[in-house]
């Protein structure tokens, strides 16, 4: 079968890749979608992030779903035919903080398309991947392969939103309208937020995210007065989720909060520059938040209810064979918010 293989920076293959048949336990999917996220493009274009750097070849991609094509013995709940997402997380259920209920902690994470162990957990552009059936999940009929593939993204999200605790009634500010600061307007709409106002510095994504459900959508960049009416008093917003992984977003954002107010960080913004007195004098919660646990499958349940439409989001779908094509258009944050590949 073939894979999409990141070599080296800007050096993505469509190459030969092996295909074991499932073991005991596990599971053969045929992949019919795969969405490119942030991270895949940081190793396309840098080779990797933070600390992080590729050491071999890797497949990329971690959102992903498909057909189940074949079983291994001793697994009867899923059956050939059956659309399932993959659950990119592996943890190992035997480390303290899976013991503790934090498996998103998990000492010995294997997580699809990382480079962060290795050797590297390879990803998911593949036209088969074969994992443990219990990350294999079953997608509710009348929910597409298309949007299931966004259930890794949105389980992301949907962690945030847990995270902040409270979101009911809440004037919420998103910074960074990306595809997580995007579904983090439609999480937070449905968490009952009061008010969503989400910034970029880019005007296409703010489009989609008017669409979404944002109750306002600002460039930063071209409107500077824009968020004045939030900052009367000490400020008004009680919630921020920070998606930009930009200091400056975060820094605005500290005269627009209000005392007491919860800050989740979901950019990964490596260092950055705080004015910490603001965090001490207005008694800010500075939270963070990282992958996702039982937040996957609800993800699948509320796409499959109709309580989340993801489609919007949905930019493009290339072939696989055309993955570089795919991957500078995921890069062009005037056209796109998110590209999958179908396979
Ligand atoms: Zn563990």
């Amino acid at each position: 079968m073939r894979a999409v293989v990141i070599h080296a920076p800007k050096d993505l293959r469509i190459d030969n890749f092996p295909d074991p048949a499932p073991d005991a336990g596990e599971v053969r999917v045929k992949i019919a979608a795969g969405g490119i996220c942030g991270s895949d493009l940081h190793y396309y274009h840098h080779g990797g992030f933070g600390t992080v750097r590729i050491q071999e070849p890797m497949a990329l991609g971690h959102e992903i779903a498909g057909v189940v094509a074949a079983l291994g013995e001793g697994v009867t709940h899923l059956a050939p035919g059956m659309r399932v997402a993959v659950n990119p997380s592996q943890p190992c259920g035997a480390c303290v903080h899976c013991r503790e209920g934090m498996r998103n902690q998990c000492l010995d994470m294997r997580f699809m398309g990382s480079a962060m162990r290795n050797p590297h957990v390879q990803g998911g552009f593949r036209e088969h991947v074969t994992v443990p059936a219990a990350q294999a999940i079953p997608i509710p009929d009348g929910l597409s392969l298309v949007e299931a593939a966004m259930a890794e993204p949105l389980a992301v999200c949907l962690h945030a939103a847990n995270q902040a605790g409270q979101v009911m009634g809440k004037r919420v500010l998103v910074t960074g309208c990306g595809p997580i600061g995007a579904l983090m307007v439609l999480v937070a709409r449905h968490a009952g937020a009061a008010e969503i106002v989400i910034t970029d510095v880019a005007d296409a994504p703010l489009v989609i995210a008017r669409r979404l459900g944002a109750s306002h959508a600002f460039n930063v960049a071209k409107e500077a007065t824009a968020l004045d009416p939030w900052r009367a008093g000490k400020g008004t917003f009680d919630v921020l989720f920070e998606a930009s992984g930009n200091a400056a977003a975060l820094r605005l954002a500290f005269d627009l909060l209000r005392p007491g107010a919860v800050i989740v960080q979901l950019g990964l913004g490596g260092e950055m520059t705080l004015p910490v007195n603001s965090i001490v004098t207005k008694e800010f919660e500075l939270r963070g938040t990282f992958r996702f646990d039982p937040e996957f499958e609800l993800a699948l349940r509320l796409m499959g209810a109709g309580r989340l439409d993801v489609k919007p989001l949905i930019t493009a779908s290339l072939p696989f064979e055309q993955a570089i094509e795919a991957f500078e258009l995921a890069s062009d944050r005037s056209k796109s918010m998110k590209i999958q590949l179908t396979f």
